[in-house]
């Protein structure tokens, strides 16, 4: 059967709360509970995330329907402003998300060092086990606020990836990107060790000012990749992005296992790389397409997988990373059955 995907132009954006109103998503939201709100913040210098006055009708519903509502997201495993509570909360003040702005109370779900998490089974080809941040666990329901845009691992980064990476701990994040190591081709490295400051691993050095990797100390984040100039990084895009596509989406199944959310995409500033770079370069490539809602992560972002690609006039996904088949995630998630790719549009 079509899961209900909602549709709002991005120049009818300022009418998100109505329009989330009318699309009656928030049957699960119960009195007297917690729910998180996970979103991305932004990483300093970043212009793409999701912005405060985004967030301000979201939770106003929250609290019409007496629960409690609180903005979240999860420490990074690379080196940034948001690779530890302290510094993550800085960085969302200096974006905006106050109490006053956003009307709730922020609290980071993986604790002051990324490290307080709980492991959940799902028993799948990648894991066994998942390890989730605290806070995400103890919540009783969700709202995914994501930001669709270009990513330089999976394609495309929706809803899929803003829940199965975004709410893993570090422990998590490590064990999803591990398996996507870059290749280093360093006949055009200059040894400016731009990359070698990135790396929270410590797995890059010079020598003879041309950059050397241990495999065994990375990660597989991607910093180096997007710090480069000069093209020296790259992966072996086939195969390393599908098996990250299909860790995510476990970490999915963990993150979702016996709970329910809605789900809320902006299909606006529509850029190269995820927000997680401070690059004042990752601008929009096409238009603001406009935001969806639903309460299927997997038909939310087909629908805005397609909506994106109509609004371009042809596949974007392919023009920016012809190497990277990004519906892996999606097809990958229909056959763990977190939902279906077969959606009804319903524009607002
Ligand atoms: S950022 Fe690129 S050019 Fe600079 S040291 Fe690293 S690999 Fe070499
Ligand atoms: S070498 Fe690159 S991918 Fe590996 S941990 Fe360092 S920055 Fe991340």
């Amino acid at each position: 059967m079509a899961q209900e995907v909602y549709f709002l132009p991005w120049k009818r954006k300022d009418e998100l709360y109505s329009f989330l109103k009318a699309a009656k998503i928030f049957k699960h939201v119960k009195e007297r509970t917690f729910l998180a709100i996970k979103i991305h913040f932004g990483e300093e210098s970043n212009k793409g995330y999701i912005k405060p006055e985004c967030v301000a009708p979201v939770v106003k519903i929250i609290m019409e329907k007496a629960a409690y509502p609180f903005l979240t997201d999860a420490s990074t495993i690379y080196i940034g402003k948001r690779s530890d509570a302290y510094h993550h909360l800085l960085i969302a003040n200096k974006h905006g998300f106050t109490i006053d702005s956003c009307g709730c109370p922020i609290i980071i779900a993986d604790g002051l060092r990324g490290n307080v998490e709980q492991k959940i089974k799902v028993n799948l080809k990648h894991f066994k086990t998942v390890t989730i941040a605290q806070e995400i666990y103890s919540a009783d329901s969700f709202i995914f606020m994501n930001h669709f845009k270009g990513h330089e691992i999976t394609g495309f980064g929706g809803a899929l990836k803003n829940i199965g990476m975004g709410c893993g701990s570090k422990v998590g994040k490590y064990a999803m990107h591990n398996s996507s190591k870059p290749t280093i081709n360093n006949e055009h490295c200059i040894g400016c060790g731009n990359c070698v400051r990135h790396c929270y691993q410590k797995a890059l050095s010079l020598v003879y000012k041309k950059v050397v990797m241990d495999k065994e100390k990375c990660a597989g984040c991607g910093q180096c990749i997007v710090n480069c100039a000069f093209k020296v990084f790259g992966l072996k895009w086939n195969k390393d992005s599908s098996v990250v596509q299909e860790k995510i989406v476990e970490y999915v199944a963990g993150v979702l296992k016996n709970k329910s959310g809605t789900y809320i995409s902006f299909l606006n500033h529509i850029s190269k790389y995820c927000d997680c770079f401070s690059l004042q370069k990752n601008g929009p490539l096409m238009d603001d397409v406009g935001i969806v809602a639903g309460v299927d992560p997997v038909a939310l972002d087909q629908a805005s997988y397609d909506l994106v690609n109509k609004a371009f006039g042809k596949n974007f996904f392919k023009e920016i990373y012809p190497e990277i088949d990004p519906t892996i995630q999606l097809k990958y998630a229909e056959e763990l059955g977190l939902g279906t790719r077969n959606y009804k549009l319903i524009s607002y």
